[in-house]
């Protein structure tokens, strides 16, 4: 029996102790299973007695030290078995395996024969014999682990072996086996490969790893025994359900690695389960779990043995969980009063929500099937094809879906994938590199789809049938069926289930800062609808013109030779930007919808190829050569800086005339069917206070003739699009013409940095891997630099005009640590893309509650 008069903890070196309610253990220096084990023995489970090593202790073993190990194994009965596990401080950076029936050996195995029968007893030395070797002295796997005979000659074997191996007999003294055992799994915590795994998952170069030493409850023997796994709720899906599995005569987690021999737990009908062969054992467990997850507040899977009919709990770790089982756990444990509202909304990382968001091909609808894959990665996703990350990265910044088309993925393309809305590789499966990544970003994928070719150097995509799909033609990838689709199919929004819209509720219910949506077509405002954004805060008009029916009359327009000429182009254009934003407007059924007026420069609506200008040059009934001039005159050297956004407004100002009228006369239309509609006008790349004097002016002066011609009042406002640093400079008097001010970021990042939005996709992964940005600015507010003129222009706008609205409506609006930027420095809302919202809603409430908490 252990001496009861021994100290909990080891005299010189208080890092070693039993663990025990009132020991001085803490996740941060014992790791988080010596933690957990410390809370079980608290609420007086059945635990068999422990000892907790901590980081430091554990350190030192790795470089040569050791603790006092006779005093270990005083703690425990004098012939008992030990195992040892390991306790990092977050149990996803993982650890050494865990070795079992420490203190095997001649004397022990003599009296477990005569307790639990020769048989049971030679099985179980041997299986730590095997793993010794192996594990621990580091002998060739492959002779262990072909051993083909059991029992006593299998044993006799194993030992027979080591000793040829080893050049010595099998270490018979537990104090030498315990002390190779914990040497070993410290050196392996501190080996290279394993640290780099652990830092991959976020762990800290200097993450210590703990140790417990633990008595055996053994699971073989006399009587019902056994081990197992149990926890109260499905994985995948966080459902009430009991699942796990329990084996007869088995150690460890076996009953997991063991298929049809191993019993369900609860009865089942596809096989006999432990509810059957041992009621009182199984009611024990369950009651055990749910007291568990009543004090331990959490979801726990149950690590237990039973011996001789006696439940004991070896460890207990958070269930392992998607992000659909997490927001449903989190709700669940609020719902039950055992955790607050506050603390459920806390509990779910807000980048993983994404993985419940996605919309699925609509199952009524065709389906052009052009090659099939493994479903890597759910949901579907459709934009053109890329074969490159740094197009990828370019096409994002653009503002066009794209699909990023690969042989196989590799770290370099994390960041293509990451501005792709779907990916498509011709190699891998299940766990190759794209699939991990993408089920990671919630990015629909499909990998190892062969009988596609894929010809990267031709920048041609060959389908299962022969056809050619060129980079930036259309795709769909369906990620839920493995499919790849020609074109645009429809689509239906993701499947948002109570527990989601409940946790959403909790989440809207703490957030102080508004989220809309940039959203420029009626399927983006339904999604954002859809996902409760507040609002539109972008809508990118430009867009609109690029369809097959406008970009005609669009060329006329920019061909115009005279005002009136162009007034005609533009009178076609018309009614057709009225019908689009009636429809926003319809959809959006009364919230604030902020239109951006028309951005690009006007040559992007040219053609480029000669076929292109032919037509061009009939439908305007024009001599090719004469077409083609025209267009080369108003080629520009750098048409990003050049004459876009506002400056059109000022140059040729019909357009910003046409597009007022359509937005003015759609407020009408949908006011007159539904909510009273109060249209944002924003006028993009300003960069001084006469530019939106002058605009403004025109733009009053077409509203006062909508009024007059129709007889019908209607309110608007006027807004800056601060995307220049010399707006953000200039904020004071811009403000005084504006009612609101929305922070571009992506063009404010491009020309803060002078970095090419188009162009920096080559060189980001070089400049992130040495270290000369931290992340990529453009997916990340670049806090010093670019958020320095962010704040300059949130404080001289507020002095400028102290009622003014601000937001930011750059991509950054939803990443989760740009909108703590966008919160601290006080805007009124953030916009991003609508499939990012419950994001931003989500990481925008922690923000709150961790402020309200303190
Ligand atoms: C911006 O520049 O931040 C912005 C939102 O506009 P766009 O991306 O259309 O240039
Ligand atoms: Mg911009």
């Amino acid at each position: 029996m252990p001496d009861t008069h021994r100290q909990e903890s080891l005299g010189r070196d208080p890092d070693v102790t039993l663990i025990t309610p009132s020991a001085p253990i803490a996740t941060p220096t014992h790791g988080g299973r010596a933690k957990c084990l410390q809370r079980l023995v608290r609420l007086d489970l059945p635990v068999p007695r422990t000892v907790a090593l901590g980081f430091e202790t554990v350190h030192a073993i790795a470089t040569g030290g050791m603790p006092d190990i006779e005093w270990i194994l005083g703690v425990f009965k004098p012939d008992a078995l030990i195992c040892v596990r390991p306790s990092s401080e977050d149990p996803d950076w993982g650890g050494p395996g865990s070795v079992l029936n420490i203190g095997m050996n001649e004397t022990t195995h003599a009296a477990l024969s005569e307790r639990i029968g020769a048989e049971a007893a030679s099985a179980l030395y041997m299986r730590f014999v095997q793993a010794y070797a192996i594990h621990i002295a580091r002998l060739d796997p492959d002779v262990f682990e072909d051993i083909d005979t059991t029992g006593s000659d299998g044993l006799a074997e194993a030992l027979r072996l080591y000793e040829e191996e080893a050049e010595e007999p099998f270490p018979q003294n537990p104090a030498r086996q315990l002390s190779e055992v914990l040497s070993s799994m410290a050196r392996a915590w501190e080996g290279t490969t394993a640290r780099l795994l652990r830092q991959a998952k976020g762990a800290p170069v200097d993450a210590g790893l703990g140790l417990v030493v633990q008595e055996m409850a053994l699971g073989l023997g006399q009587g019902e025994c056994g081990s197992g796994v149990l926890q109260l709720v499905n994985s995948e899906t966080g459902e009430r359900q009991i699942t796990g599995r329990y084996l007869s005569q088995s150690q460890g987690r076996e009953a997991l690695q063991r298929g049809q021999a191993s019993l369900y737990l609860e009865s089942d009908p596809r096989g006999p389960s432990l509810q059957e062969l041992a009621p009182e054992a199984f009611e024990a467990l369950k009651a055990h779990a749910a007291f568990m997850r009543e004090r331990l507040r959490a979801e726990m899977q149950i690590e237990f043995t039973i011996e001789n009919g006696q439940v004991h709990i070896l460890d207990g770790v958070r269930v392992k969980r998607t992000p659909r089982a997490a927001l449903r756990i989190a709700v669940r444990l609020a719902e039950d009063g055992i955790i607050t509202r506050q603390e459920a909304v806390m509990r779910v990382e807000p980048r993983g929500l994404s993985e419940l968001l996605h919309r699925q091909v609509d199952p009524e609808a065709e389906r052009d099937m052009i090659g099939r894959g493994v479903a890597a990665s759910p949901g579907a996703a459709t934009g053109r094809i890329v074969f490159s990350s740094s197009e990828a990265q370019a096409s994002a910044a653009r503002g066009e879906p794209c699909i990023l088309v690969r042989r196989e993925t590799s770290p370099e393309d994390v960041r293509g994938m990451h501005a792709a809305v779907g990916v498509l590789t011709e190699r891998g499966g299940m766990t190759s590199h794209a699939a991990v990544i993408g089920r990671g970003l919630g990015l629909p994928c499909v990998v190892g789809a062969a009988r596609m070719q894929f010809r990267q150097k031709d920048r041609v995509l060959v389908a299962e049938d022969g056809r050619r799909f060129a980079e930036g033609d259309t795709i769909t990838v369906d990620g839920t069926a493995g499919q790849v689709l020609a074109g645009a199919p429809r689509m239906v929004e993701a499947a948002l289930d109570d527990a989601f819209q409940t946790f959403m509720s909790w989440a809207d219910a703490e957030r102080d800062i508004g989220v809309r949506a940039n959203a420029d077509t009626p399927a983006d405002a339904a999604t954002a609808r859809n996902f409760a954004a507040q609002g539109i805060g972008l809508c990118r008009t430009e867009h609109m013109f690029f369809e097959a029916d406008r970009i005609t009359p669009m060329r006329e327009m920019i061909f115009a030779d005279s005002a009136e000429d162009r007034q005609t182009a533009l009178a076609r254009l018309l009614p057709m930007q009225r019908a689009d934003f009636t429809e926003l407007f319809r959809i959006m059924e009364g919230m604030p919808v902020c239109i951006r007026l028309f951005d690009p420069p006007l040559h992007e609506f040219l053609p480029s190829d000669r076929a292109g200008l032919r037509d061009l040059a009939e439908a305007l009934d024009l001599p090719v050569s004469d077409v083609t001039r025209r267009v080369e005159s108003m080629g520009e050297y750098n048409p990003m800086l050049g004459m876009r956004g506002v400056r059109l407004g000022i140059a040729v100002p019909e357009i910003y005339d046409m597009q007022a009228r359509a937005i003015f006369e759609a407020t009408l239309v949908a006011s007159r069917e539904g909510a009273p509609v109060v249209p944002e006008i924003m006028l993009p790349l300003v960069s001084a206070c006469r530019e939106v004097e002058l605009v403004r002016t025109r733009i009053d002066a077409v509203a006062a003739a909508v009024r007059n011609e129709s007889g019908r009042d209607f309110d608007y406002s006027l807004g800056v699009m601060v995307e220049t640093p010399r707006a953000c400079l200039r904020a004071d008097e811009i403000a005084q013409h504006a009612h609101f001010l929305s922070f571009g970021t992506n063009d404010l990042t491009q020309m803060t940095y002078g970095l090419s939005r188009d162009d920096a996709g080559r060189f980001m992964s070089d400049y992130v891997q040495q270290g000369v940005f931290a992340e990529d600015p453009f997916h990340r507010l670049d806090s010093e630099g670019v958020g320095e003129l962010v704040a300059i222009g949130v404080e001289r706008g507020r002095q400028g005009n102290g009622g003014i609205m601000l937001s930011i409506c750059g991509e950054h609006g939803g990443d989760p640590d740009s909108i703590a930027f966008c919160r601290d420095a006080g805007m009124d809302y953030v916009s991003c893309s609508p499939f990012r919202v419950p994001v931003a809603r989500l990481a925008a409430a922690q923000l709150a509650i961790r402020d309200k908490i303190g």
